[in-house]
């Protein structure tokens, strides 16, 4: 529920107004804009009755909230979010560009790729060394040794890394480590992991989960926040639906609808999307051009050797083709890249 005040009210009426809710139990998130006051009112407001706050004059008027998260909602914090990665702004006027390859298969191969995306423009670097496969006897990724490869590649180029996370066991390595932790579409919906990484203060990379609505999602990145971490960057990859010939279906139109609910920043994985390297390009420019704030791109050196999603990897001269074309696509929607 949501509360709202008339301009001019004064401190001392918004007070009144706080304790007498606190005094029933609910915690009131305050937001100040220039004229009015917003209270958001948590806690189960079901059986409370909206017209005894209307008793104040001050009030203008009372919302029931429809959606269940708060923490994550434009509602409470109008402003974008600006998530710091040391020193890489993700959320802001600039497209921010991830890529790297979906494993980390040895020194030479993300030192390569790392160099290579870093000359393009990518700002960070992916990379992943624990591998959420659907068969257990596929690549499971180099583990612990990965983590190692990615920090020596970091070193070389500067470059913050970001890779997957899977169990709440591994967080403190993580924490040590990498500079966002990546939580999987697989794990959207592991509220224990999400917890443990709400303890946290690192940049967390929500990935949607393969059904997940976007509420579902929101109250996944609700999870990680509820615990203190706000932290929170959103990437939409392809949801599951009927369709066959790309390996997930785009919802482009999460973007301005994520934008619209929450102020967190919304990132775009055209790769896990599509599956296919030649329809990389489209989507990350119609995801630039719809207001993505960045995306994660596979690049691999050796696409055909890959030991995970070759298909779906470019090549570095491609992707060095496509953040030249995304230059002029972020440059028609008034950013940067
Ligand atoms: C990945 O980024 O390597 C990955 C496994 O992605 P997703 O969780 O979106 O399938
Ligand atoms: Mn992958």
């Amino acid at each position: 529920m949501v509360i709202v005040t008339k301009p001019g009210t004064s401190d001392e009426q918004i007070l009144k107004i706080r304790k007498e809710m606190e005094s029933q139990g609910f915690i009131i998130h305050e937001s100040r804009g220039e004229n009015f006051c917003v209270l958001g009112v948590v806690g189960d407001t079901a059986s409370f009755d909206v017209r005894n706050l209307l008793i104040h004059e001050c009030i203008d008027k009372v919302l029931r909230v429809q959606e269940p998260y708060k923490r994550a909602n434009r509602l409470f914090h109008p402003e974008d979010t600006v998530v710091d990665v040391q020193g890489v702004k993700i959320g802001g006027n600039k497209v921010q560009v991830i890529a790297g390859p979906c494993s980390v298969e040895s020194e030479a191969q993300i030192c390569e790729v790392a160099e290579d995306v870093k000359k393009s423009g990518a700002t960070l670097l992916r990379g992943g060394a624990f591998k959420p496969r659907t068969s257990p006897y596929s690549f499971q990724g180099l583990r612990e040794e990965g983590l190692d490869l990615l920090k020596i590649a970091r070193e070389k180029t500067g470059l913050p890394i970001v890779t997957e996370i899977m169990s709440p066991y591994m967080i403190e390595r993580f924490v040590e480590d990498v500079d966002v932790i990546q939580v999987g579409a697989r794990n959207m919906q592991n509220f224990e992991l999400l917890k443990e990484l709400g303890k946290t203060k690192k940049p967390i990379l929500l990935k949607r989960g393969l059904s997940a609505t976007i509420e579902e999602w929101l109250m996944s990145a609700e999870y990680i926040m509820s615990g203190g971490n706000d932290n929170v960057i959103l990437c939409e990859r392809g949801i599951r639906t009927f369709e066959q010939y790309t390996r997930n279906t785009l919802d482009l139109s999460a973007i301005p609808a994520v934008k619209k609910l929450s102020h967190l920043p919304v990132i775009v994985d055209p790769s896990h999307a599509a599956g296919l390297w030649w329809m990389v390009e489209p989507l990350a420019k119609a995801a630039v051009a719809v207001g993505a704030d960045g995306l994660i791109i596979e690049v691999h050196n050796d696409p055909e050797h890959a030991r995970c999603d070759g298909a779906q990897s470019l090549k570095p001269d491609r992707f060095d083709n496509l953040m030249n074309s995304l230059r002029i696509i972020a440059g028609a929607v008034g950013r940067t890249i």
